[in-house]
């Protein structure tokens, strides 16, 4: 049976999950950890919930695809590398050049590196990834699924920043927005779950994991969306800041004696939101049950973000359809949906605290609310696998 590789290569790690198709069963899933520093590992989780890991040297990408492509076969997941019919790779940033998913041949790949200024730390390890898989895997078609695409809808009105036009002009400095392939999927779904065209719906999509960020979703398309230039801005999230007023960088560095602005930016993106504030985690599930007055505060703080981006989406749209709950704290935490819900009584939207409480796929307003809530576990590598098939035309 053909099978379709989704790749999510990180800096210094590279997840994998392997779909046959046309089922979309997933047949293994699994991570190579620090590639590029020592103590690496490898791991696979086998459909029936076996799993294997091993200490291994994984000193760049090419060895952690070798790596993989022959566990698949040890451990029958495939019989040969012939079955392995596509690979779709999770992309941070596509710019202006790809406002859909593409097959990548070399000429895209040079795109995909030449975006690099815009996602410094991901752009050139995820390149890494596809040209490790052209070599290892010659003549499969590779495709990119970038994170910003689905933003390409923006209209000017929202993508850009009230500074001078010429930097746009010169340079693309604008908003573009991320968590974009979970948005579409999670979009479509909901629109399946409430069972009414997505082109008719106005959604507010909360993605709520350690990286956040709120989405309005119009005719199906992303009409605003919360994370900016790069995934720092709009609401707080497990260790970035959310949007700052610029001059408190400067006021702040001046205070501290920090005289390099990556040093700063560094300290918004791995020291602020959830565990700055509280001091004690980054993690949603540390801070929940503790009663000290930081980490409460961290709490109201995320909440109050993600209530203020809902709310000035409503006010965009004039209105919406559905607010829908989505990724790590969006999927497991009833305490935030509950308080976010409750914020938005105002909207005609009431909560069925008891599915709340649950689990899963569901909708989580009672059937005479006017405007409905949902859980909707997001899934981006299948969003990856489905592009694969239909860019490839293995449909
Ligand atoms: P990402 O993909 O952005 O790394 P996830 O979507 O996996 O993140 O979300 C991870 C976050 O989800 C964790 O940091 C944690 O805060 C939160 N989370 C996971 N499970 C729970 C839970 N049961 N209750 C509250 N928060 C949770």
């Amino acid at each position: 049976m053909n099978k379709i590789l989704a790749i999510n290569s990180g800096s210094s790690s590279f997840k994998y999950k392997l779909f046959s198709i046309p089922d979309e069963t997933v047949i293994a899933e699994g991570l190579g950890d620090r590639i590029g520093i020592s103590g690496s590992t490898f791991d696979i989780k086998l459909s029936d919930g076996t799993k294997h890991q091993e200490k291994v040297a994984l000193p760049d990408q090419e060895t952690a695809v070798k790596l993989l492509l022959n566990w698949l076969i040890k451990y029958h997941c495939i019989s040969d590398l012939k079955e392995i019919v596509g690979v779709g790779h999770r992309i941070v940033n596509g710019g202006e050049i790809f406002p859909d998913s593409a097959l990548i041949d070399k000429n895209n790949l040079h795109k995909i590196f030449d975006l690099t200024d815009y996602a410094p730390l991901h752009n050139p390890a995820e390149g890494r990834g596809i040209k490790a898989f052209m070599k290892l895997l010659p003549g499969v078609p590779q495709v990119g699924v970038f994170d910003t695409s689905f933003h390409q809808s923006l209209d000017p009105v929202h993508y850009l920043y009230s500074v001078p036009y010429e930097y746009y002009d010169k340079y693309k400095a604008r908003k573009y927005g991320a968590h974009g392939t979970s948005v579409r999927y999670v979009a479509s779904r909901t629109a399946e779950l409430l069972n009414r065209p997505l082109k008719e719906l106005k959604l507010i999509v909360c993605h709520l994991g350690s990286g956040a960020s709120i989405t309005a979703v119009k005719d199906g398309k992303s009409f605003d969306t919360s994370m900016g230039f790069s995934p720092l801005a709009g609401i707080t999230m497990g260790t970035r800041s959310g949007d700052v007023d610029p001059s408190l960088l400067q006021f702040v560095m001046k205070k501290e004696n920090i005289t390099d602005f990556d040093q700063m930016i560094d300290i918004l993106n791995h020291k602020s939101g959830l565990l700055g504030i509280s001091g004690i985690s980054s993690d949603m599930r540390d801070i929940e049950d503790r009663d000290d007055k930081r980490s409460q505060l961290a709490i109201k703080i995320f909440i109050n973000r993600v209530v203020r981006y809902v709310g000035s989406y409503l006010a965009e749209m004039q209105g919406a359809d559905a607010i829908v709950f989505t990724a790590g704290i969006g999927e497991n935490s009833a305490d935030v949906r509950a308080k976010v819900m409750s914020s938005l009584s105002f909207i005609g939207l009431k909560p069925d605290l008891k599915a709340n409480q649950s689990r899963g796929e569901k909708i989580i307003s009672t059937p005479d609310s006017k405007v409905k809530a949902l859980i909707v576990p997001t899934d981006e590598e299948l969003m990856i696998e489905r592009d694969v098939v239909r860019l490839a035309h293995l449909n």
